[in-house]
């Protein structure tokens, strides 16, 4: 059967922060052109986690009058608060001279990106841009080694690979440029970086994971505008790299998180439970204790930087945002990285159209990105991420200030991390066993409560979106090497060892994509399930 096929000047994967600024900025340079943006989530922000305190500098380029319009940034960030979590119960605040300067948040908004999202799908929508929710990019058209569109996933396709009465084929969804905005590990990203080489001459790409809760906290104990940011405790206990966030959001809402860097070395380390046992410190602990958690979700993020972004164009289309890697990591914030190279990849094929359909001209958007804020920020703070790998949260911040708030990151060297997250581990033997507490029910929970808190759903009856390369690997080599950490990488309790067999339950998965990046063997492929499959956040 010859599938059906819709055509578009441009087709955009993603419908988060990168992929609705491209389509808004592009119809705003020209009306006439076609649009089209998927989304695999049941609507536009239904994937969306973020922290969020948003730098509003993009958002300012795209919609000079967001305010008028209604975007959803109604609370600034007014105090920024640091700590050094020493032990579970110890603090030392950094005093703001201190602090790198990429951690100030004057002039910033505590926002919910799912919202932000949904507004500029809104946005989009009114002008004339066709979003089409429930629908993912399953795989790419590629003729000559041009990339011509994607086709949707298949609906109605039973566990076993037969049709069911529900089934119907996806659809081709050609454009005259593609338009790649995934997020962080896009399936096809992956995909598109091996193939044209995107990555060559880069360092590995680096990851953490983000766990995030919501919370409704008693007004008396609301303080809207407050960001806090920790670092050290739980996680330097076994070495693990990362920190934590809690913003007093509107509505007495609080988001409390914790951002566990991939690139952890101790296989018996959960980052689900780590951030369990973080609540309990009396630093995090005092802005939640009367309240009730709302909301549960993960996802990964991508910091490797300048150093790690691969090549964003080629021939038939551009990567953008996360799907690229372009958040910057010594501020903790993509969103207007993600919307900025949103707009440098519109006005990019907008001047490709105009030279009808001309590949070289895709090629304009290095000279666009290089003369940006956007790379001016990403090269100030390139020896961020690797500072902290190589010389732990401490000294690594350390080095962070002088190189960044005294010599203005101009310090004549580029640090290196060329280890992927994957190759990092230990054997399970050579590491300490880490006895997590058990959940009081009030502060801290377990896996299966939380995952029903981030509303995910799947179709129970279809082929399991996490492929296995080799299904032996996870009892034959993860097991014995490394107690298989899939069991406690994944923030969802998917993957579980019964009886020295290997189960994985799909339904559960909130599409963090921690797995395909730090499986040790790189055996798991995360791919897309069944379209508006997953989880389905309120405002997170
Ligand atoms: C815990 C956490 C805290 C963070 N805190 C902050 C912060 O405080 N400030 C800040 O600025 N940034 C923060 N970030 C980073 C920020 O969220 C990201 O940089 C930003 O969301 C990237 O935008 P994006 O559009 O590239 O990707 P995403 O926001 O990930 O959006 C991608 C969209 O594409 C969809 N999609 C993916 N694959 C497909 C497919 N194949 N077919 C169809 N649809 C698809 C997804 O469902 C999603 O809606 C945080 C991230 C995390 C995880
Ligand atoms: S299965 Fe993979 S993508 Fe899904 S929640 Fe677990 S680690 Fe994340």
């Amino acid at each position: 059967m010859q599938r059906e096929s819709m055509e578009y000047d441009v087709v955009i994967v993603g419908a988060g922060p990168a992929g609705l600024s491209a389509a808004c900025k592009i119809k705003q340079l020209n009306s006439e052109l076609s649009v089209c943006v998927l989304e695999k989530g049941s609507e536009v922000g239904a994937h969306i986690l973020s922290g969020a305190v948003l730098e509003p500098r993009a958002l300012e380029e795209l919609f000079p009058n967001w305010m008028e319009l209604g975007a959803p940034l109604t609370v600034k960030a007014s105090i920024d608060e640091i700590y050094y979590l020493n032990s579970g119960s110890g603090a030392l605040k950094i005093p703001s001279v201190f602090a790198p300067k990429t951690m100030h948040n004057d002039g910033n908004y505590i926002v919910s990106l799912g919202n932000l999202c949904r507004w500029l799908g809104q946005q989009a929508e009114n002008l004339e841009v066709e979003i089409f929710p429930g629908f993912s990019a399953a795989e790419l058209i590629i003729e000559n080694d041009l990339v011509c569109g994607v086709i949707t996933g298949d609906m109605g396709v039973g566990a076993d690979g037969s049709q069911k009465d529900t089934y119907m084929q996806g659809m081709e969804l050609r454009g005259k440029y593609t338009l790649f905005a995934e997020g962080c590990r896009g399936h096809l990203g992956k995909q598109l970086i091996n193939k044209f080489k995107l990555d060559e001459n880069k360092t590995p790409q680096h990851y953490g994971l983000g766990i995030k809760e919501l919370w409704k906290v008693p007004a008396e104990q609301h303080q809207p505008g407050l960001v806090v940011h920790t670092a050290g405790w739980p996680l330097n206990e076994s070495g693990t790299g990362g920190g934590g966030f809690l913003y007093h959001m509107e509505d007495q809402q609080v988001v409390v998180g914790l951002i566990a860097d991939l690139s952890y070395s101790n296989p018996h380390v959960s980052p689900f439970d780590e951030f369990q046992r973080y609540k309990h410190h009396p630093k995090i602990k005092q802005h939640l204790i009367k309240g009730e958690r709302v909301s549960y979700g993960a996802r990964a993020l991508v910091k490797g930087g300048l150093q790690a972004l691969p090549k964003m164009h080629f021939p038939g289309g551009l990567l953008l945002g996360d799907n690229a890697g372009t958040l910057n990591a010594a501020k903790i914030k993509g969103v207007h990285c993600a919307m900025k190279s949103g707009i440098i990849a519109a006005e990019t094929v907008v001047e490709a159209m105009t030279e009808e359909q001309s590949n070289a001209a895709l090629h304009t958007l290095d000279t666009r990105f290089n003369a940006s804020w956007l790379f001016k920020d990403l090269h100030q703070q390139r020896n961020f991420g690797p500072a902290l790998h190589r010389w732990g949260t401490f000294l690594g911040s350390a080095y962070a200030f002088v190189d960044i708030n005294i010599f203005g990151g101009k310090l004549p060297w580029t640090l290196k991390d060329s280890i992927a997250d994957h190759q990092t581990l230990k054997t399970a033997d050579l590491c300490e066993k880490i006895h997590y507490p058990k959940p009081d029910g009030t502060l801290s929970f377990d896996k299966l409560s939380s995952v029903y808190l981030s509303n995910t759903s799947h179709e129970e009856d279809q082929p399991c979106h996490l492929q296995l390369n080799n299904p032996d690997t996870p009892i034959e080599l993860n097991l014995p090497r490394y107690d298989e950490p899939a069991q406690r990488y994944c923030p969802a309790g998917v993957y579980e060892v019964v009886n020295k067999k290997f189960q994985i339950n799909a339904a559960n998965c909130v599409h963090c994509k921690t797995c395909d990046i730090k499986d040790p063997a790189q055996n798991i492929t995360w791919v897309p399930p069944e379209g508006g499959g997953g989880p389905n956040y309120p405002n997170m």
